[in-house]
């Protein structure tokens, strides 16, 4: 057969198929890419502005230049008031004439910092250089000129909306992978695609196939008591540690939610699924975990769904197995934890 032609008797192969779909598809192109931006910067929200100022008249007519640059305006004279309305919510941009107000918000342990302008009494540059030291990102002198001022607040806009397009961007990308970041697990994206497909394929040949979903016990207490990234590293153990027991290549595991996990095991039927699942839950419960040289006690509630031959021509199956792995986890939950709650699939029974 000659490349991308279509073999005799008009039969193409899956294989073929894949790889014409492939060629097919266009380069994404530096203009798309521009154009793409373009829209994400227009369309995200104007940035979110907090004036503090002192002098009403100066605020008055800030008030005006920072409508007028496309930003939301806020103002306040009151420093204490204005971190609060930080703390509440992220603004963007911050413009003030106080370097107390700018050492304050410097100070904060936040995830997002600000761009701060300065207002200087004297356009000078010892004043200037004052508004640096104290973490402003511009100073200008409160009497500078209004093209000056349009042309500072035009950039400051610019990077908010720059760093919110690129918020928006990660966000999305985190959504679209087919890994979990924090476990290196399959996404839950991967889940939602791929359990089904590997249903379909166990149907169409008369395959077994379970599944088994578990749940971390009282995890808030652990994030509670030990910190948010303690709870991280154990997420991080439990995925290995589940993964660890399984058949590579075969089995496969995705983090479903915040501490639920989905076992795949494919080729394996209910009496052998359950064994996995107890093998799971001991792999857990008997060795401690370690977050900071600390041992940490670490238990798991599992449900499964076991088929010893998946019926083909069943509508929805893979969303009922997944309904029954998921009621029989919450019986697990509901009768103590740290326990397996088994069921097999009977059509029709659920
Ligand atoms: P149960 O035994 O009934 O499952 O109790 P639980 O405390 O595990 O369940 P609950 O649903 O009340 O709490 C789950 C907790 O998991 C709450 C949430 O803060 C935490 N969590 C979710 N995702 C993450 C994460 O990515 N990292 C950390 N550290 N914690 C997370
Ligand atoms: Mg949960
Ligand atoms: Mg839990």
């Amino acid at each position: 057969m000659s490349g991308g032609s279509v073999p005799s008797g008009g039969h193409t192969t899956v294989i073929q198929r894949i790889l014409e779909r492939r060629a097919q598809r266009l380069p994404v192109t530096h203009e798309e890419t521009t154009a793409t931006i373009a829209v994400m910067l227009r369309v995200v929200p104007p940035p979110k502005t907090l004036l503090v100022c002192q002098d009403l008249s100066l605020r008055r007519q800030l008030e005006r230049r920072i409508a007028a640059a496309l930003l939301e305006c806020e103002s306040s004279a009151d420093e204490d008031e204005a971190l609060a309305r930080c703390a509440a919510e992220h603004r963007a941009l911050i413009v003030t004439d106080s370097l107390e107000l700018i050492r304050r918000l410097r100070a904060r342990l936040t995830q997002r910092a600000p761009f701060v302008i300065y207002l200087a009494g004297l356009d000078e540059p010892a004043a200037r250089a004052a508004g640096l030291a104290a973490g402003a990102d511009e100073c200008l002198g409160r009497r500078a000129a209004e093209q000056e001022l349009d042309a500072r607040l035009a950039c400051a806009r610019r990077i908010a909306e720059l760093e919110a397009v690129l918020r928006v961007t990660l966000a999305e990308n985190r959504k679209l992978s087919a890994t979990d970041d924090l476990t290196r697990l399959a996404s839950r994206r991967f889940f939602s695609k791929h359990f089904p497909r590997e249903v379909e394929r166990a149907a169409r040949y008369g395959r077994a196939l379970s599944l088994i979903l578990c749940d971390i016990d009282l995890f808030k207490g652990i994030n509670d008591s030990l910190g948010h990234a303690a709870g991280d590293q154990i997420l991080r153990q439990f995925g290995a540690r589940l993964q660890k027991q399984l058949r590579r290549g075969i089995d496969w595991v995705a983090r479903i939610g915040g501490e639920e996990f989905a076992v795949v095991l494919p080729e394996t039927g209910y009496e052998a699924a359950l064994e996995v699942a107890r093998k799971l839950r001991a792999a857990i419960a008997q060795t401690q975990f370690t977050s900071e040289r600390k041992g940490i006690g670490v238990t798991a509630s599992f449900g499964l769904c076991g088929l010893d031959r998946v019926p083909a021509g069943e509508r929805r199956l893979a969303e009922r197995v997944l309904k029954i792995a998921d009621a029989a986890l919450y019986r697990s939950k509901h009768s103590g934890r740290n326990r397996v709650t088994a069921t097999m699939f009977n059509a029709g029974s659920e």
